[in-house]
This record gives structure tokens, C-alpha cells and sequence, in this order.
């Protein structure tokens, strides 16, 4: 099996370029954010705040994560409920970066991204699947961008899908994300050392995807 990480900070395209190179690849393109979040909405349901003052393996206890491809399209479900959608909100976010930093949470999910590398040819997004979920991976890139272009671009989006956001609050958001993701103790967002640094920074998306299959291409050939 093939597998090519695809790690960087929040916004940085690396969901839609994973998504586009997938696609010409025939490979499964893995989004490991969306499985941190849907464990994320379960605290935020439970009533916690981002401080997690509560037993996390208790909650997790009563977590069930399961990962679905419909159409060749992720889905993620939450104790039997798809909430694929649901877990898209600034809330969600925030609360994905908190129960992110805490062992029991990502022990919990290790497993099952593991699994989906070892049974498909994937192209999995994340922040440490590079340096610790798939060690071995054939090929690891490490995708980034200043943060105002992907502050711009997460507000452009979330508009688009019709949300009432402000572009302060966006930004402030990734510069948090991006502090607390480098900065954990377990699994902290940095690139491999055989990693391939991609900067995305003035490219359109076309731009990036193009030019991490020409890479791809030629690596794998
Ligand atoms: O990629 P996305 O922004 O959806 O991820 C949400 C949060 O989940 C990130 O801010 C990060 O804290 C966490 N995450 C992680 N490891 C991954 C993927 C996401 O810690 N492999």
C-alpha cells in the first residue's frame, strides 16, 4: 500500500489539495482532523470548555468514532450519528485542539488511522502522521502558509457555506491553534526530517495541487 502524509497548520490547503491529488491519484484521501473534532463535539455536547476539567478516559468510554467513505467522500460518525457537518464550527475547532493535546485522545484514535493506511492507498491529512502515525509513510510533506493567507481563505470559506464569522476572530483562532498544535507535549505539529516542506503561500489552490502531483509523479515513479 501507498500512503503519503500530508501534515501542516490549520488552513494551510492542506485538505484541499489533498483532496484533489486523491482524486487523480485513485488514492483515499483521510481527513484525521475531522475524527479529533468529532471526539471534540462529544466534550462540547457533555457541556465541558476548552479547560477539560473532567475525566477525558471516562468521556471516552462513552465515544464511539467511526470513519466512513460514501460516494468516495469521508464521513465521520459520532456514537451512530453522521456529524460530518456538525463539526465544522469555530466551536469545534477550538474544542479539537484541546482534546488533541491530551494522550488518552489521540491513543484513542491512533489505531484506527493506522488501519485505514494499512488496508488503502491514502492520502491522510493531519498534524503528525509523518512523524507518528504512519513513521513509514512513502512520501511526507509538511504544507504551510502565512498566517493572513490562511486566515483569508478559512473566512472566505466559512462565509461561503453561509456562516456569520468575523475575520479577526478567524485569525486570532489559527494563531491560537497554530500555538497550542506546536506546543503540546504529545505528537506537537512540526515537520519530519524527511519531510517535503511545501509552501503554499501566493498559490491558488489549482497552483498547489499541480504542483504537489508533480512531486508525487515524480517521486513515485
Ligand atoms: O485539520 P483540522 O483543522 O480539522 O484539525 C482540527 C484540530 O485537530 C487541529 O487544530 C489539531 O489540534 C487537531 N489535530 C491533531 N492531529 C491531527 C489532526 C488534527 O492534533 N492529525
Amino acid at each position: 500500500m501507498i500512503s503519503i502524509a500530508l501534515d501542516g497548520p490549520a488552513g494551510a490547503g492542506k485538505s484541499t489539495i489533498a483532496k484533489g491529488a486523491a482524486k487523480e491519484l485513485g488514492f483515499i484521501y483521510v481527513d484525521t482532523g475531522a475524527l479529533y473534532r468529532t471526539v471534540g463535539l462529544k466534550f462540547l455536547r457533555e457541556g465541558y470548555t476548552t479547560e477539560l476539567n473532567c475525566d477525558i478516559e471516562a468521556v471516552l468510554k462513552t465515544i464511539e468514532v467511526d470513519i466512513k467513505f460514501i460516494d468516495g467522500t469521508q464521513h465521520v460518525f459520532l456514537n451512530g450519528e453522521d456529524v460530518s457537518d456538525l463539526i465544522r464550527t469555530p466551536e469545534a475547532s477550538m474544542m479539537a485542539s484541546a482534546v488533541s493535546a491530551k494522550p488518552p485522545v489521540r491513543a484513542f484514535l491512533l489505531e484506527m488511522q493506522r488501519k485505514l493506511a494499512r488496508e488503502n492507498n491514502v492520502l491522510m491529512d493531519g498534524r503528525d502522521i509523518a512523524t507518528v502515525v504512519l513513521p513509514n509513510a512513502t512520501l511526507k510533506f509538511f504544507v504551510t502558509a502565512s498566517v493572513e493567507e490562511r486566515a483569508n481563505r478559512r473566512y472566505k470559506e466559512l462565509i461561503e457555506k453561509g456562516m456569520d464569522v468575523n475575520y479577526d476572530d478567524i485569525y486570532n483562532d489559527i494563531e491560537t491553534r497554530d500555538y497550542n498544535d506546536s506546543h503540546r507535549e504529545i505528537a506537537p505539529l512540526k515537520p519530519a526530517e524527511d519531510s517535503i516542506i511545501f509552501d503554499t503561500t501566493g498559490n491558488t489552490l489549482q497552483e498547489s495541487i499541480d504542483a504537489i502531483m508533480t512531486i508525487i509523479n515524480e517521486r513515485l515513479n
